[in-house]
């Protein structure tokens, strides 16, 4: 029954997630949406055509390998090989744990390491994005897979050790546990981690921080550092963020932006970001996450002990940490509709951090001339399918965001004239 549940689910989504890619392929438009004429020539969207296809094959065969192999180890009784062969070293629960999880996780590695190399220097190199050597490659993927054995490690070492000492009741405290280490990561994340990947430097003394600046302290928006992020070494592509809290804020804006966008272009994208700030969506947010989280320690609990789940993927032995990996996977379906429910929360904080970008900038023009060439020169598809958008999209659609953000100019237009 539960097998046939989780089969179902993972089936059922895969095809539902690749006819979304399919649909998608098919609602590429020929001809250049209105309100892109004029700034999209037709070859440029064209090729933003063909870069949105070459992603979308690589996607649909990578998700489909993964399905594939995921069943394949299902069905050869793999979850239930490993275990048996990690146990006969005899090294306890918690160590056994560790391996058995480690050796899952590596594995999934190590099947998505070729699908990120094409990623990188087959499709982006072709479509020119690409500024990553093979050198800064591997380097990023060690550290990668440091950081993540570091803090996967860390996690299941409280995890276990909880549970094994004090069995399935103390799952509030492991989640209030979980919870403050999101917190602590959150954190320590733009401080310790990006800089092993990125080279900070303060933003030169100029026009655009004195721009910067002045609109911050407009906005009584406390940022402690202005700084200019590396970008170029790795890809053309541009972006800019804010890292961390209070009083600690500090804003940092990619060199790639900075190197193709106008300063009031440049001021009203911060003012995006800081409208999502002022309208606290990243605190909202964080806390959705952990109420989720909460939600799964409290289901994780339950299934845990339930032996049908072990059946079902015929594991002989009950154990926490066959637990927690079959419990991940019975909880995909569930994963999948928050997922659907919050991308489209956020997608509505994107149209509010563009609207507050626009009316504390006093004009929306230069966010839209930003969108658009952001949208032109990173090649993103304008016409995305309906149902790839809420499976997956964290934002509108640039041309959706572009029209509200010019009938805002319509509509303010018209009250200055009363
Ligand atoms: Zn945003």
């Amino acid at each position: 029954m539960i097998a046939g549940f989780i089969v179902c689910a993972l089936v059922g989504y895969y095809l539902l997630d690749t006819a979304a890619n399919l649909l998608n392929l098919r609602y590429l438009k020929e001809e250049v949406p209105e309100d892109f004429a004029g700034i999209y020539d037709a070859q440029r969207y064209k090729r933003s055509q063909q870069y949105t296809k070459a992603k979308t094959e690589l996607e649909i065969v990578s998700s489909t390998l993964m399905l594939v192999a995921l069943l394949l180890f299902w069905w050869l009784n793999g979850f239930d090989r490993l275990d048996v062969w990690l146990r006969t070293f005899n090294l306890g629960d918690f160590w056994t744990g560790f391996l058995y999880i480690g050796i899952l996780a590596a594995g999934h590695e190590l099947l998505d390491l070729p699908f990120a190399v094409f990623r990188t220097f087959g499709i982006e190199e072709r479509f020119g994005f690409n500024r990553t050597t093979w050198q800064t490659f591997v380097s990023d993927h060690l550290k990668n897979w440091a950081i993540s054995a570091i803090v996967l490690g860390a996690f299941l070492a409280i995890l276990f050790w909880l549970l094994l000492t004090f069995g399935l009741p103390v799952w509030p405290i492991a989640w209030l546990i979980t919870a403050s280490l999101a917190v602590l990561l959150t954190y320590l994340a733009p401080a310790i981690i990006l800089p092993l990947f990125f080279k900070f430097q303060s933003m030169p003394e100029g026009e655009l921080r004195d721009a910067v600046t002045a609109y911050c302290q407009h906005q009584n928006f406390a940022v402690r550092d202005l700084l200019v992020i590396d970008g170029s070494r790795r890809s053309s592509k541009a972006n800019a963020f804010f890292t961390g809290f209070g009083r600690n804020k500090r804003v940092a804006l990619y060199d790639t932006l900075i190197n193709h966008h106008p300063i009031p272009e440049l001021v009203s994208v911060l003012a995006h970001e800081v409208g999502h700030f002022k309208k606290r969506h990243v605190l909202q947010h964080f806390l959705l996450a952990q109420l989720g989280l909460f939600l799964m320690f409290w289901l994780a609990s339950y299934c845990l002990a339930w032996p049908a789940l072990f059946a079902a993927f015929g594991v002989s032995h009950m154990s926490y940490y066959v637990g927690l990996t079959l419990f991940s996977l019975l909880m995909q379906p569930l994963g999948i509709v928050f997922g659907i429910l919050t991308y489209a929360w956020s997608r509505r904080h994107e149209f509010e951090a563009d609207r507050f970008a626009a009316e504390t900038v006093g004009d929306p023009a230069p966010l839209v001339d930003a969108l658009i060439r952001l949208s032109k020169d990173t090649l993103h598809n304008l016409t995305p399918h309906p149902l790839l958008v809420s499976l997956h999209a964290t934002h509108p659609p640039v041309p959706q965001r572009v029209r509200a953000l010019r009938n805002l100019a319509r509509s303010s237009a018209m009250t200055n004239d009363k």
